[in-house]
Order: structure tokens, then sequence, then C-alpha cells
């Protein structure tokens, strides 16, 4: 595994941002102004310190976070990322994110979401399992397969949530695992989690292209990111025809307009640790190929790498948001002024919480589905959103995204009227 991550600057703040698309919401929809005052700030939050034994002997303290949003529709639901750049309000800001991701798909729950302040690949195995552990034990009286349930997201994978699910129970006393989701098959994970939050998104790129008449056989996309959402996504849109032009990761980027292997490039990338220097493209600088020609574009890495600098220079035609919170309210407005379709997160990565549902209702019933009722069960739950989310946006001539919170704010003001709470 490379042992550098490159550490990006983020200089928007995401919780102001989630909240700026919270209010516009809450605006467009006459909403009670409790809606906006409860949901502005999540219910809880929780700092811990995780000291962990390095291999070296030295103990090292970590600071992990943990935001519940809301729980007024359910247990809170959101993932935890191990990443240098961590802070209180991005963990804040994605938490919020869950709410309106969870509700627009009719998910029986609340927004979550945890994060560590670490660069794990300067970690040990032993180490991250002690730091994966340390991190349960900090937090485990606030979750719970009723209570909150984490997931795995930036640099987590499903080892990652084993060690957890295999903390809690142990502390808890009994075998757990609904508490927590993205599991290795072995512990009770689903079919089909590996690959959802790409296939959840290749789904709505797909209803996209039809309203749009874009034919994915001749279209072409660019990938920013290679991890889970990423390297999947690029593989499936390549299973439906589409040409993978562009693809980067934190290390660098790689082009090729002729079309770059999706599962050549993966191999690549496990062998070197990175898209860059593969054989089958040219390497290019990563912030640039965002501007590169391409059909579709689809952000799978951080936050706020669309913006007011570099949305008028976008030339696809949609922008099917993988990643969680890549375009800032500005770019959305140059975006949505110059015609390009974007998908917004909370609908074009809702596949990712969507079969996560799927693992813990699985876990609850003891019953375990084949991978083809999984997909069938996400697509029929993924292309439902989309069309909502269309209606909306054609029917209050707005942008996705805000049509995507309308759709959502409107189960949860209803869920709050109904608990009393407005
Ligand atoms: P991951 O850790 O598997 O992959 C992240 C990828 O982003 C890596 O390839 C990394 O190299 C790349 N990256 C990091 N910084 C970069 C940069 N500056 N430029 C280009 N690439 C960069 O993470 P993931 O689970 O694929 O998550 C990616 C995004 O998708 C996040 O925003 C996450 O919140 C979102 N998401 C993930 C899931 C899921 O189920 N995994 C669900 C919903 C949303």
């Amino acid at each position: 595994m490379a042992t550098e991550l490159k550490v990006q600057h983020v200089t928007e703040n995401s919780f102001d941002i989630a909240r700026q698309q919270l209010r516009a919401a809450c605006e467009a929809l006459n909403l009670p102004s409790g809606v906006y005052e409860i949901l502005k700030e999540p219910a809880r939050v929780y700092v811990v310190s995780i000291p962990v034994k390095m291999d070296s002997g030295e103990v090292k303290t970590f600071i992990g976070y943990r935001a519940q949003h809301t729980d007024v529709t359910g247990p809170t639901k959101g993932g935890i990322r191990f990443h240098p750049n961590v802070t209180l309000d991005e963990v804040k800001a994605l938490s919020m994110w869950m709410t309106m991701k969870c509700n627009l798909v009719g998910l029986p729950y609340g927004g979550g979401k945890g994060g560590v302040v670490v660069n794990p690949k300067k970690l040990s195995q032993r180490e991250l399992e002690q730091l994966s552990r340390g991190y349960i034990r900090a937090i485990v009286d606030a979750i719970g397969p009723d209570r909150d349930i984490p997931a795995p997201d930036v640099y987590t994978n499903a080892q990652v949530m084993g060690w957890m699910m295999d903390e809690y129970s142990k502390l808890a006393g009994c075998c757990s695992p609904g508490v927590i989701t993205g599991k290795p098959l072995a512990v009770g994970g689903s079919l089909g989690r590996n690959e959802a939050t790409a296939r959840g998104c290749v789904f709505t790129v797909r209803e996209a292209a039809a309203k749009l008449g874009l034919d994915l056989s001749q279209a072409t996309a660019i990938i920013q990111g290679f991890g889970n959402a990423g390297s999947v996504a690029a593989r499936l849109l390549n299973e439906l025809g589409v040409t993978i032009v562009g693809v980067s990761d934190s290390q660098g980027a790689v082009y090729n307009p002729a079309g770059l292997d999706p599962y050549a490039l993966a191999e690549h990338k496990a062998a070197t640790g990175s898209v860059k220097g593969f054989a089958g493209g040219t390497d290019v600088d990563g912030d640039g190929l965002l501007e590169m020609p391409c059909d579709i574009l689809v952000p799978a890495a951080l936050e706020n790498v669309i913006t007011a600098g570099n949305a008028e220079r976008i030339q696809a035609r949609i922008v099917a948001e993988a990643a969680n919170g890549p375009t800032t309210p500005e770019a959305d407005e140059i975006l949505f002024r110059r015609g390009v379709t974007v998908i917004p997160d909370i609908l074009a990565n809702a596949g990712g919480v969507t079969v996560s549902y799927f693992e813990w209702v699985q876990n609850r019933m003891h019953f375990y589905w084949t991978e083809e009722e999984v997909n069938q069960r996400l697509e029929r739950m993924m292309v439902e959103a989309f069309c909502k989310t269309y209606e909306m946006s054609r029917e209050k001539q707005v942008n996705m995204r805000l049509a995507a919170y309308m759709v959502s704010l409107d189960r949860i003001a209803k869920a709050m009227a109904a608990r009393g709470w407005i």
C-alpha cells in the first residue's frame, strides 16, 4: 500500500454548505420554521480520544468523532471515515446529508457519520485494527442495532467493519452483526454491498441518460477517485458500453481518449498503489482531469472539487456525484445555468446505504438473500428515488439537488409532525 496520501486543503466549510442546502429546501417547501431549527444541528455529537500502542511501543492518541443528526425516522446510520483531514464540521455535514439520503430513498433511518483523524496508509495492519477497536470502545454506548449503525466510508473497508463488529459484540456480550454494515460476508455481510454505491450510481446515470437522450454505448466518462465507489463505477459503466477515458486517485491521473480498461487499471493500482503510470493511458494532472472532454463525470473521492473556479470549464453533460459533497453551491448554480444535469450525492450514492439497510434487515431476520435479489431491490428503490426527484425538479422548475432535498424533507417533516415535534 502506498504510504503517501495527498492531503487536500478544503477551503469550503461542508457544514455551512449542508445548512445552506437544507435552508433552501425548507424555504422552497414552505415548511414550518421548526423543521430547519431542529435539523440545522446534529442531535448528538461525540468527540473521543483513542490511544493506540504503536508497533514502536510508543502510545499515540487519535481524535475520533461521531455525529447523530436526527433519529426522527429511525436509528441513525452512516459511515466511518479514516482520513487526515477529517474535522468535526465535515462529520456533521456528512451526518446531515445521510439524513437527507436515507429519507430520499425511504429508508427507516436518520443520518449519522463518524470519522477519525488519521492517515491509515501510515499504519500497520495491527495498528489499524487497534485503532478500529479503540474507536468502537470509545463510542460503544452511543451505537447499537436500534440506536446508530455505522458502515464503511473513505479509507475504511469490510475488514475494518469486521473488527468493529467483533469489538462491539465482545462488549455487548453477544454476537451483534446488526450493529454495523459493510461487513465481510463471513460475519453477516450482504452480497452486493461492495458494489452497491457504484451500482446505485450507475442506475441513476442510466435513468438520466435516457431522459437526456444520451446513448450510453457512444458515451465517455471520467472518474475521480478509484476506490470502492470509483473503481466499481468504472467497471459497471464500462459494462453498459461507456468508454472510460480518464481516472484519477490521490496520487495522480491517467487519460486515454480511446478508453481505459477498468480491470487492467484495477490490477495496476493493486500492484503499484496508484492509477498513475498505467501503461494503457497517459499520466495527466488530477485536477485538470475534471475539465477534460467527456459526457459523464463521476466525482468519487472527496468534497468540494467542483467549485466556482472550475465549473465553467466542466465539459460533461451529466455529473453523477458518487462522492458526498463534491460540488459547492456556487458551482451548482453555474452547472444548472449551463444545462449540466447534476445527479446529487444524496441520490447518486444512495445505493450504499440502501444495501446497508438490506444487510441490517438480513442480520435481524437471520435470513440471507441472493445477490440477484439484492440487486433487483436496489434497482427498484434507486429508480423510484430518481423518478421522484426528476418529477419534483420538473414540477417546481428547480435543479435535481434541491428537488431531492424537497422529496426527502417532505418525508422528514411528516414524521416530525406525527411525533409532535413541530
Ligand atoms: P475509498 O477510500 O475506497 O476511495 C477513495 C478514493 O479517492 C481513492 O482511490 C483515493 O485515492 C481517491 N482520492 C482521494 N483524494 C483524492 C484526490 N484529491 N483526487 C483524486 N482522487 C482522490 O472511498 P469510497 O468508499 O470509494 O468513497 C468515495 C466517496 O464516495 C466519498 O465521498 C464517500 O463518502 C462516498 N460514498 C461512499 C460510499 C461507500 O459505500 N463506500 C457510500 C456513499 C458515498
